[in-house]
């Protein structure tokens, strides 16, 4: 006998509960509306649940932090006794200070806020087809384990990352580099008991002397010349932000599954590698084996404005922009198996995310956040940081506020206005206000 559909009357459905989707989740509630945030998974966080311990990058351009969002939830983690975050520089060329945490901790502290703001969550929940009226969505099909839900939302911010929703809803979308070619997925783990002094006594954060042995000799996958350790954020653990595996589309649950085995072989490559080759690893074990491969990259959504990689060097501040951003453009292995991470701005310079690169060209009803914005690839290479994907999330909370409030089209929401009233909640850089400057 068929289920009967659960229909749900929200404000807001936001789509997916990563670092994007918490955070529009979060400022639509805190702007007094009803919301309901669907997530696939069983945790909140995305990559971040994916890959836990992926330090926070981007969130200090300039040396100065982003503020909102982000910077409460550093605020909260760091406040704790002991502290549960802390920034640290990157050991990467070109990037600015990361927040390292303990990630049941940010998990714990990210769903109290979503809690205390009266979010309703469903996890392990599966959103499906949207129905549009006209230009406007007007129910999204969803599926959990008591059967089919069918939401009845004023408002959609799709945070899923693939897009899947918006694409049925018919928004036009590239993947990748435009050509197809998207960035390399990855699984990743920690290792536990590691001397850290002795393995970070080597200087190289890729290891490349030891990884090009280890190739050469057929002990480690070719892809894997590069090791990236980072130093973890509890004493005696290595985060291994190592293994890259290529050419997978992320949409394509098939490639996805097959990546997922092939990564936990390189994962398990590498741990046995580390201990054997590496000094400081000896009496080290592999822990915390990502429980998904981590997906950087797959469609992006077509909007108002397309950021480019000349409005980054040029670093444009838009009028309407939302966030500031100095990350370098991190090309993760898109068609050869180098990564780069050349700088996006001249030293000293800044460029803001402006609000129209989230906004659908047609539907009334939809945003979204996170890696579905619009960009070409080599913006898209710079922009792509958990901090700024919550300022973006943050932004389309509130935009989809001030849409329902003022009747109006997602597309006629004062871009303007928005930045003043993310400034007001704390969002530095931006609204004619320079990062850094008094006032
Ligand atoms: C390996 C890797 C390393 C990275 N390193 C860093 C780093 O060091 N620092 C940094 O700041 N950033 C880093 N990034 C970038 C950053 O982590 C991600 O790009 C960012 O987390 C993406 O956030 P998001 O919210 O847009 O999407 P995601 O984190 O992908 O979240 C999307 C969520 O939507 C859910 N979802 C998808 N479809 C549906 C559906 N139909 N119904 C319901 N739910 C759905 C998914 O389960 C997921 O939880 C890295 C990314 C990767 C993959």
């Amino acid at each position: 006998m068929a289920e009967p559909t659960r229909e749900i009357e929200t404000d807001v459905l936001v789509v997916g509960g990563g670092t994007a989707g918490f955070a529009a989740a979060l400022a639509a509630a805190r702007s007094g509306l009803r919301v309901r945030l669907i997530e696939a998974g069983p945790k909140i966080g995305g990559v971040m649940a994916s890959c836990p311990g992926m330090p926070w990058g981007g969130g200090y351009p300039l040396g100065h932090c982003i503020g909102g969002i982000f910077a409460e939830l550093t605020g909260r983690l760091s406040a704790m006794a002991p502290p549960a975050a802390e920034v640290r520089p990157c050991a990467l060329e070109n990037f600015g200070p990361e927040v390292q945490y303990d990630h049941e901790a940010a998990t714990l502290v990210m769903f109290d806020m979503l809690d205390q703001a009266g979010v309703i969550l469903h996890l392990n929940t599966f959103s499906g087809l949207p129905e549009m009226a006209g230009k406007r969505i007007c129910a999204v099909s969803a599926q959990d384990r008591l059967g089919p839900l069918r939401f009845l939302p004023r408002m959609v911010v799709d945070c899923s990352g693939d897009g899947d929703l918006s694409a049925r809803a018919g928004v036009p979308y590239t993947l990748g580099d435009d050509r197809g070619n998207m960035m390399a997925v990855s699984l990743t783990f920690h290792m536990v008991g590691a001397d850290t002094q002795a393995v970070f006594a080597e200087g190289d954060p890729y290891f490349r002397r030891f990884a090009a042995r280890g190739i050469a000799e057929g002990r480690l996958h070719p892809d894997l010349h590069k090791l990236y350790l980072i130093r973890g954020f509890h004493p005696g653990t290595v985060f291994c932000n190592t293994v890259t595996i290529r050419g997978v589309d992320g949409t394509d649950p098939a490639a996805v599954a097959r990546a997922r085995q092939e990564g936990r072989r390189r994962c398990h490559q590498v741990a046995h590698f580390l201990v054997a080759d590496v000094p400081g690893f000896q009496n080290a074990q592999m822990w915390g084996l990502g429980p998904r491969v981590g997906v950087r990259e797959t469609r992006k959504l077509q909007a108002l404005y397309r950021i480019t990689g000349e409005d980054i060097a040029e670093g444009t501040r838009f009028a309407d922009g939302i966030v500031a951003c100095d990350n370098p453009i991190d090309d993760v292995m898109r068609v050869s198996a180098e990564m780069t991470h050349e700088a996006a701005v001249d030293q000293g310079a800044y460029y803001t995310i402006p609000y129209r690169a989230l906004v659908p060209e047609t539907i009334e009803n939809l945003l979204f956040a996170g890696r579905l914005i619009c960009t070409d690839p080599v913006a898209f290479a710079s922009v792509r940081g958990m901090p700024q994907y919550m300022a973006m999330g943050q932004a389309t909370g509130v935009a989809a506020a001030m849409a329902l409030e003022g009747a109006l089209r997602v597309q006629d929401v004062n871009g303007e206005t928005l930045a003043g009233v993310l400034q007001q909640q704390g969002m530095a850089g931006i609204a004619g206000r320079t990062l850094g400057a008094a006032g």
